[in-house]
């Protein structure tokens, strides 16, 4: 399909309805339709080998391309202006893929000592079994990774802002860093979306969100992508997406396109209900500490302001015992759930200790990245996803175990 022109200067959010979707042209269809065929019928010199394969071949196999996945890319590369993206099956699918293709034995990688938990694990353990050496690294500190660079870094992989901390990490910064090293940079801008944050006009060369958060919205399909140039994308494809097979589901690319649609709107509604909540939190006396980015007392809240459009709908909070807190809220909660997973319409909120995090997780080498984890979780932290309820109902609920404890 040609490509929208009137959409080349047009808003976030006329963009997020329009872009990579077009009527049918069979059937005339205003909505995108859902295409699950696996095979396509082809013709008789198409080749069998994904080697030969080129961005604009008809589509053959689903798992090498699909019309309703390949609708969802491009709006995602329009929303995030990037030039191509390749989704995954899941955040940590697109995660595995990025690190498998980006690196090999002998390479060195600079990874954010606090990022989503199946990364952080997983570059513990797997992928230096793999001869890849992995540091890990406070990427608040800007002088950490300069010194954590060596001859052969070959990515840098941030998470701004981290997951559950909520710490960020300058991006602009670290690009320059990177491009010094002659190192990819990598960010996962899960927690921002492209409303607040695009981190490929900062320096990154590549971009990763879990659709199954903010983008997809809803908390009913799972999702991840990889956004970036078209040159390092399209061998990553064949290597990883079409080899490893990690792919999207059409029928879950259809229900991210829908979820997607509305996006900017979502984005706006989660952060003025987050920063009502924050704004609550910090006046309740139950409260010890509250962090958000959009609140004057976040530790970075000049670089937020710097860096972040929206503020988003994350907030973290101490209280004096988190544990008991978790048993009230997982019981006493009538809107809020008690889950895992965040950036969904529903608020969810979940408790995270961390004694546990730090046994099974993060693993710290210095006493400063100790002290960073202290001033931003200290015991435990509940990490609070601030749905799209309504702002009063959502504190009344709050209120139903705070007020008693
Ligand atoms: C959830 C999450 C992921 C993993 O995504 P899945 O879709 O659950 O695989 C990666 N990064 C961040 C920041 C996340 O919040």
């Amino acid at each position: 399909m040609k490509k929208n022109d009137a959409l080349d200067n047009a808003g976030e959010q006329t963009k997020a309805i329009h872009a990579g979707e077009y009527p049918d042209p069979v059937t005339n269809a205003s909505s995108p339709n859902l295409v699950m065929s696996t095979t396509f019928v082809t013709s008789a010199d198409a080749g069998f080998s994904v080697e030969g394969m080129r961005e604009d071949d008809p589509f053959l196999y689903s798992r090498w391309g699909n019309p309703t996945v390949h609708q969802l890319e491009e709006k995602l590369s329009v929303l995030e202006e990037a030039e191509t993206a390749i989704a995954f099956a899941s955040g940590m699918g697109a995660i595995t893929a990025l690190l498998l293709h980006q690196l090999k034995g002998g390479d060195h990688a600079i990874v954010s000592d606090v990022a989503y938990a199946a990364l952080s694990e997983m570059t513990n353990e797997m992928i230096p079994q793999l001869d890849i050496e992995i540091t890990k690294v406070d990427t608040s500190d800007i002088t950490a990774i300069e010194h954590a660079v060596k001859p052969n870094t070959r990515l840098i992989y941030i998470e701004t802002p981290c997951n559950p901390l909520l710490r960020l990490t300058d991006i602009a910064a670290v690009a320059k860093i990177a491009r010094r090293a002659k190192a990819k940079l990598a960010v996962d801008s899960t927690f921002t979306t492209p409303i607040a944050t695009k981190p490929l006009a900062l320096g990154a060369d590549f971009v990763i969100h879990s659709l199954t958060k903010y983008l997809g919205g809803h908390g009913d399909a799972l999702g991840g992508v990889i956004l970036g140039r078209t040159e390092d994308l399209a061998l990553l494809r064949k290597k990883t997406a079409i080899r490893l097979g990690g792919v999207l589901s059409p029928f879950n690319a259809w229900l991210i396109l829908r979820g997607l649609a509305t996006y900017p709107i979502r984005m706006r509604a989660h952060e003025e209900n987050a920063l009502k909540i924050a704004q609550y939190l910090e006046k309740h006396p139950a409260v010890k500490r509250v962090i958000y980015p959009g609140l004057p007392s976040h530790p970075q809240h000049e670089l937020a302001k710097r860096q972040m459009k929206n503020f988003s709908g994350m907030i973290t909070f101490q209280v004096e015992d988190g544990k008991k807190t978790a048993t009230l809220f997982a019981k006493d909660l009538k809107i809020i759930h008690y889950a895992v997973s965040l950036g969904h319409h529903r608020s969810l909120i979940f408790y995270l200790n961390s004694d546990d995090l730090l046994k099974t997780s993060f693993k710290f080498t210095t006493q400063k990245q100790f002290d960073s984890w202290n001033d931003f979780a200290g015991k435990g932290i509940f990490r609070f996803s601030v749905g799209l309820e309504d702002a009063d109902d959502i504190i009344a609920d709050l209120g139903r175990v705070l007020d008693k404890i």
